[in-house]
C-alpha cells in the first residue's frame, strides 16, 4: 500500500550471519536488508543480506513479478552478511526487471565482480550470467550526493574494514539515515583511507562530526548496536558499536528516532529487549526502537527539512525511466 510519505521496512536486522533460533523469532534471524519506498512507489533497497529473499517474494507480487519493476540497490559494504541474499532474490531472475546497483568504488574489485563471485560454481549452481534482469552499476566516492529517482541520497564512509558507506536517504520531505556497521572511533580506526590504526582525538572528533552532519535532523537513524558494553572490550577492531555509541550519534545529530540495528547473532530476544530497555533509560529525548523483521515505519515530514542548496554529484535515471537530469 502506498502512503503519503516514505516508508521504511526492515527485512533483516541481524549482523554477521543469519540464523534461526527459537528464542530469536521476534527480532528475526535474517541478516541485513532494509527497503524504502516513496509515496509515488519508487523502490530502494539497502543491503542484500538473507532478508532480501523475503523482500524479493513481496516484490514479485508487484510489477517485478511481470518483469516491469525498477529499483535501486544501495551497497553498504560487501561483507558476507550484507550480500549473501542476492543469489536468492527472485526479481533478479525475471526478464524485464531493471536494477541500478549503487556502490562506492571498492579498493580491490568492481562490485559486479564481488557479486558474481558468489555465483562461481564451487559456491552456487546458477551462473551470474543467468540473472535475466537488467543490472546496471553506478559507482561513487563516499561524501558524494546521489539523485536516484525520487530519492536524494548523501553518503559518508563509516569506521569499518574496507570501504563501508553510511547513507542519508531523503524522500517525500522525510529523512532516514542508516549506519549499518561502524566501530567506536575513539578505540580503533578501520577502513581504507582512515589513516589507522591508532585512535587520535582530533580525527575522532572530526569523524564523529562528519557522521553527525550526514544524519542531521533525521526522522530516523538506524545504527549499528551489535555489542553490549562488556562484549566490546577487546573487540574494538571488529568494526561495531554498542547502543551507547548509537545514542551518542543520535544526540549529536539531533534525530527523532533511533533504531538499534545489526543485532549480534548470539543475542536472544530477551537480550535485545534488555538492550532496548537500557537504551530507553538513557535516551534523553530520543525515541528508541530495536529493529525487527517486518518492522515498517512511515516516516513523517522531516523535523529539519533539507535546505534548497542540496546538489547532486551523481544523477541516475529516475524510476519512471526518464532521462538523466536534475531531480
Ligand atoms: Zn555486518
Ligand atoms: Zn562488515
Amino acid at each position: 500500500m502506498r502512503g503519503e510519505a516514505m516508508k521504511m521496512t526492515i527485512f533483516g536486522a541481524r549482523g554477521s550471519y543469519p540464523l534461526s533460533r527459537r528464542d530469536q523469532l521476534r527480532y528475526g534471524g535474517n541478516s541485513t536488508c532494509i527497503h524504502f519506498q516513496t509515496a509515488s512507489g519508487d523502490d530502494l533497497i539497502l543491503d542484500g543480506g538473507s532478508g532480501i529473499r523475503l523482500l524479493g517474494d513481496e516484490m514479485m507480487t508487484r510489477q517485478f513479478g511481470s518483469g516491469q519493476g525498477r529499483a535501486y540497490i544501495l551497497v553498504g559494504h560487501t561483507h558476507w552478511d550484507h550480500i549473501l541474499g542476492y543469489p536468492f532474490f527472485a526479481p533478479f531472475y525475471r526478464p524485464g526487471n531493471r536494477f541500478v546497483v549503487v556502490s562506492a568504488g571498492q579498493t580491490n574489485a568492481h562490485i559486479r565482480e564481488i557479486l558474481s563471485g558468489q555465483h562461481e560454481d564451487m559456491h552456487f549452481p546458477v551462473p551470474f550470467e543467468d540473472l535475466s534482469a537488467d543490472l546496471e552499476y553506478l559507482t561513487f566516492r563516499p561524501g558524494q550526493h546521489l539523485a536516484l529517482g525520487g530519492f536524494k541520497v548523501e553518503t559518508v564512509q563509516l569506521n569499518h574494514p574496507g570501504i563501508t558507506v553510511g547513507y542519508r536517504i531523503e524522500a517525500d520531505g522525510a529523512v532516514a539515515t542508516v549506519f549499518t556497521d561502524t566501530a567506536r572511533v575513539t578505540k580503533a580506526r578501520l577502513g581504507d583511507g582512515m589513516g589507522g590504526p591508532d585512535p587520535d582525538d582530533g580525527f575522532s572528533k572530526e569523524f564523529k562530526s562528519r557522521l553527525a552532519h550526514c544524519a542531521r535532523g533525521s526522522n530516523v537513524l538506524v545504527h549499528d548496536s551489535h555489542f553490549l558494553e562488556h562484549e566490546i572490550v577487546g573487540r574494538y577492531h571488529w568494526g561495531h558499536s554498542t547502543f551507547e555509541d548509537a545514542l551518542e550519534m543520535a544526540h549529536l545529530a539531533d534525530v527523532g528516532t533511533l533504531v538499534l540495528f545489526h543485532h549480534a547473532p548470539e543475542h536472544s530476544d530477551a537480550v535485545v529487549d534488555e538492550k532496548l530497555a537500557m537504551a530507553r533509560d538513557l535516551a534523553d529525548g530520543v525515541s528508541v526502537e530495536a529493529a525487527c523483521e517486518g518492522m515498517t515505519m512511515e516516516l513523517g515530514r522531516s523535523r529539519r527539512p533539507q535546505s534548497g542548496e542540496w546538489q547532486a554529484d551523481v544523477v541516475d535515471w529516475g524510476a519512471d525511466g526518464g532521462q538523466k537530469g536534475a531531480l
